[in-house]
C-alpha cells in the first residue's frame, strides 16, 4: 500500500503574519505536512521563516502555477503585505490555473481613535501631491520603491525610514535616512519624531501590530498623518488572523492534519 504524501502548503511571505502563520503550522504537525514559505527577495537579510522557504519571483502568474504543480503544493496562503498587489493577483490567476485552493489572510486594517488626524489619500501620488499643505518636516514610511512621486515636494524635509540602505541616492532633494525594522515602539518612535521636529507623517494603510507605534506616537505629539488607503484585495476566500488561517487549512488538508 503506498503511503499518502504529506500535504504541501505554500505561503506567500513577506510579512509577520506569513512567518507566524509557518510557525504555527509546523508546530501543529511539521511530521505531517510541508511548509514553504516564499520570499520576494527584497531585504538583504530576511528573518528566518519556520519551515522551509524558497526566495525570488516565480516568473509571473505561468511560473508559479508551474511551481505550484512541480512542487505539489496542496494549498496556498497569500499572506503577502497589502499593498503587494501584483504577487496575490498572480496568485489568484495561478491557482485557478493550477486547480490549487487559495486563502487571503488578510491582516486587520488599522482604525483612527480619539485625538488621531489622519487625512486618507487615495494613492501614493495623491499623498505627494497633497503633502506641501500638511506639512514641511514629514517622516516617510512608505518603503523604497514609493518614494519617487515625493521628489516634487521641494519645499519639504524628509526623514525616510528603510528596512536596508538603499544603493542609489534618494530621489528627495533634502532628507535624511533612517535604518530600522519593525516593531518599533512607542516611546522609541515619539523621541524619533520629535528630535527631527517632525509635522506631518506619512505613511501606508498597512495595518498589523509590527509597524503601529508611529500612529501612536503622532496621536501622542498631535501630529497630523497622511494615511495612504490600502488597494482592494482580490475576491476569494479571505481572513484577518493566523488562527482563521489555521482552521482554513485544517479544513483544506482534512484527517492528515487533525
Ligand atoms: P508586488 O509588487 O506585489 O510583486 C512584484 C513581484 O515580486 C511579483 O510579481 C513577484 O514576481 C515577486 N514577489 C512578490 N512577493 C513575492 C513572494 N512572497 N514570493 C515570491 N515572489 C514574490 O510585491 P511588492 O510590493 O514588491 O512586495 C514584495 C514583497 O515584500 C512581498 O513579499 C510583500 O509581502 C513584502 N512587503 C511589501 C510591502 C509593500 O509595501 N509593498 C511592505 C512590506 C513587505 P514574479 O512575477 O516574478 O513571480
Amino acid at each position: 500500500m503506498s503511503v499518502p504524501e504529506a500535504p504541501h502548503i505554500l505561503i506567500l511571505g513577506g510579512t509577520g503574519e506569513a512567518a507566524a502563520l509557518a510557525g504555527a503550522v509546523v508546530a501543529r504537525g511539521s511530521d505531517r505536512v510541508k511548509v514553504t514559505t516564499s520570499l520576494a527577495g527584497r531585504t538583504a537579510a530576511p528573518a528566518a521563516v519556520p519551515g522551509e522557504s524558497r526566495v525570488g519571483g516565480f516568473g509571473g502568474p505561468d511560473g508559479m502555477a508551474r511551481y505550484l504543480k512541480e512542487a505539489g503544493v496542496s494549498v496556498v496562503v497569500d499572506a503577502t503585505h497589502p499593498f503587494a498587489t501584483q504577487v496575490s493577483r498572480h496568485a489568484v490567476t495561478a491557482c485557478s490555473a493550477a486547480g490549487v485552493p487559495r486563502l487571503r489572510l488578510d491582516r486587520p486594517a488599522w482604525t483612527p481613535g480619539d485625538g488621531d488626524r489622519w487625512h486618507m489619500m487615495p494613492s501614493i501620488s495623491d499623498a505627494a501631491q497633497a503633502l506641501p499643505d500638511y506639512g514641511r518636516r514629514a517622516f516617510l514610511t512608505v518603503g523604497r520603491t514609493e518614494l519617487a512621486p515625493f521628489a516634487a515636494c521641494r519645499d519639504v524635509w524628509f526623514l525616510v525610514r528603510m528596512v536596508d540602505r538603499p544603493e542609489t541616492p534618494l530621489p528627495l532633494a533634502n532628507s535624511v535616512l533612517e535604518i530600522g525594522r519593525g516593531p518599533f515602539d512607542v516611546a522609541a518612535e515619539r523621541d524619533l519624531m520629535s528630535r527631527h521636529e517632525i509635522d506631518i507623517l506619512v505613511c501606508k494603510a498597512s495595518g498589523g501590530d509590527m509597524t503601529r507605534a508611529k500612529l501612536d506616537a503622532a496621536r501622542a505629539l498631535q501630529c497630523p498623518v497622511l494615511m495612504i488607503a490600502r488597494p482592494r484585495s482580490p475576491d476569494g476566500p479571505r481572513v484577518h488572523s493566523v488562527a482563521g488561517a489555521m482552521d482554513w487549512i485544517g479544513n483544506r488538508i482534512g484527517a492528515l492534519w487533525t
